[in-house]
């Protein structure tokens, strides 16, 4: 650290979140904003930087960082920054996990409330000037009774058991760990061991576990060929926990009834082939952002290289640098 202050960051450039960082940045800072897809900027600013708030960071842009001391990713699934070049290079990693549970469960909620109750189709009918009250009635569900399995049950998939409970829902899950008895029995939740049960047990299948070699395409055509031909897919994970041409096919041939999905493989393109599939609810990845998140996350960032810049382990920090 110098005497100047510490040169602090952000790549997420939209104008609002500029608002709510100009709101929360305190003067011990500089704050900087920088467009990660502007080549120039990126190699005038990055060696410059001494703590860095990131969505991705790419192995070359890692190795421009001459002097940062702390990348935080302004969120919680870092799989798309590249951890083991910073780790070479010393840089520890930390998250903002602050209001991303409550965001991204409400969000599973609303898809699967959207498919259980045909949002998308009543409203355009509304819209349209039709009065369907008896017709929309074959096609809507409740959610009371139904079993919701939840793969990866952290701090979303618990938001979410929670939130499920309150529908009188029966909640199955996997993870790699089973909860203790205690938790377990507080959330109403069942452990099932095996992914393909979990999966054939389902009326909704939720993903909330993280991007990992494990988990890429956990949901494939053999899984999908277990389902339920009632079931609902959610995903507001990560795009390649699904294998997409699978479960496109299942969507248009009726073999599963629904998907609802705010996260796809190639971000920020989604297979167009979902665009004409009626009973595939689409989100452009808006988990966790709402208004409240985002000003809790900006605070918690600060809060967070505050910790950092006095000497101290940010409290979110994730990964060591191990140079
Ligand atoms: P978390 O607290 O770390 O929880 C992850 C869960 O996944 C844990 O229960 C973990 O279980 C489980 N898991 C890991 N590997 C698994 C595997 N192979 N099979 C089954 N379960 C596995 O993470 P979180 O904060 O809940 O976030 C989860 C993910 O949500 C993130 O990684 C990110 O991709 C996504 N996300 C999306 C948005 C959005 O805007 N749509 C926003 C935030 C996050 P163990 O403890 O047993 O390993």
């Amino acid at each position: 650290m110098t005497d100047t202050k510490p040169l602090v960051v952000w790549t997420t450039c939209h104008p609002w979140i500029q608002e709510v960082v100009a709101e929360v940045q305190p003067d011990e800072f500089d704050v900087e904003f920088l467009d990660l897809n502007d080549a120039d900027a990126v190699a005038a600013t990055l060696p410059r930087v001494d703590a860095l708030i990131c969505l991705s960071l790419t192995t070359e842009q890692c190795r421009m960082l001459d002097r940062c001391k702390l990348v935080m990713h302004n969120g919680v699934g870092y799989d798309a920054i590249d951890i083991e070049t910073l780790a070479e290079m010393g840089i520890p990693v930390a998250v903002t996990p602050v209001m991303t549970p409550e965001g991204v469960a409400e969000h599973a909620l609303m898809l699967i409330l959207a498919l259980s109750k045909q949002l998308p189709a009543v409203q355009q009918s509304m819209k349209s000037g039709e009065w369907n009250m008896l017709g929309w009635r074959e096609g809507s569900h409740n959610l009371s009774y139904k079993t919701l399995g939840i793969i990866g049950l952290g701090r979303i998939g618990e938001a979410v058991a929670m939130r499920a409970k309150a529908f009188g829902m029966n909640i199955i899950y996997n993870k790699r760990s089973r909860l203790p008895a205690s938790v377990e029995d507080e959330l109403g939740v069942t452990f099932e061991p095996d992914i393909d049960r979990l999966v054939a047990r389902s009326d909704i299948i939720t993903l909330h576990c993280p991007l990992t070699a494990d988990t890429d395409k956990i949901i494939n055509a053999e899984r999908i060929a277990h389902m339920k031909p009632n079931a609902y897919v959610i995903n507001s994970s990560r795009g390649e926990l699904i294998d997409e041409d699978a479960l496109i096919e299942a969507l248009q041939s009726g073999r599963i009834a629904g998907a609802g999905l705010d996260v796809y493989t190639h971000e920020p393109a989604v297979d167009s082939r979902f665009l004409s599939i009626p009973n595939a609810v689409l989100l452009p990845h808006l988990g966790s952002a709402t208004v409240e998140g985002r000003e809790a996350s900006g605070e918690r960032v600060i809060t967070n290289i505050r910790v950092w810049a006095d000497g101290h382990r940010p409290p979110d920090q994730v990964l060591e640098g191990w140079q």
